[in-house]
């Protein structure tokens, strides 16, 4: 494991956030230095193409119980892809960034959401069967324990009844894109950002004007 965020949030507003190699009260811990805190950014967003290779045919998708699993295709982008879901950076990868709206946070519980936009027909069930979307998404069982709940008029989030995770959000008047939460992916490598399949965002997030963490949103942000 490589911290996920937790490297890149280590200045928040005038004060020094300490990073520990384990939990601050075992008695070997250790703070990092700049440069392992930079090694680890570098290795969460960026992976060697090694990694790219290894990174596996599918990106695996579980929540913490298990009972909710999907499989993502690799992106089929081109040159003449569009949006501004398709990553700018390496088409191989998808687009990730984090979101701050309101919504995201009453309904998740924290300030900032991570997401990646991938297009419907990339996404399938552990049976590779594709995952049907849209207003039909509700009234058809494909996954036992993935439930649904319409945060607004066209808008469905969908978790795991179990162990309440967060799977994805879609909305009705987008359908070309479905915001899985990148919380669930599991990346082969151990790579909790999963630099091998996605290219992070780090000039804007989604929603600043709704954010109420903006030290954490500057320290996340490329400067
Ligand atoms: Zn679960
Ligand atoms: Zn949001």
């Amino acid at each position: 494991m490589n911290g996920g965020i937790a490297p890149f949030l280590t200045k928040l507003g005038e004060r020094d956030v300490p990073s520990y190699t384990t939990e601050p009260e075992d008695d070997r811990v250790e703070t990092l230095k700049e440069k392992e805190l930079h090694e680890l950014r570098e290795s969460s967003l960026s992976q060697p193409d090694s990694a790219v290779q290894e990174r596996g045919d599918m990106l695996e998708v579980s929540c913490h119980c298990g009972a909710c699993q999907l499989r993502i295709a690799p992106p089929a982008y081109t040159d003449s892809s569009e949006g501004f879901h398709v990553p700018r950076g390496d088409r191989n990868k998808y687009y990730a960034r984090l979101c701050c709206c309101r919504s995201c946070r009453l309904t998740l519980g924290f300030t900032l959401q991570p997401w990646t936009y991938i297009p419907p027909e990339q996404i399938f069930t552990v049976n590779k069967e594709p995952v049907l979307f849209g207003v039909k998404t509700k009234d058809t069982v494909q996954i036992e324990k993935l439930k649904h709940y319409q945060s607004s008029e066209f808008v469905l989030r969908s978790f795991c009844t179990d162990c309440g995770a967060t799977m994805f959000y879609q909305s009705f008047e987008r359908p070309l894109w479905i915001d899985v939460s990148v919380g669930v992916l599991r990346s082969k490598a151990g790579n909790v950002l999963a630099g091998e399949w996605l290219d992070w965002e780090r000039n804007e997030v989604a929603k600043r004007d709704e954010a109420v963490d903006e030290e954490l949103v500057k320290a996340w942000l490329r400067r």
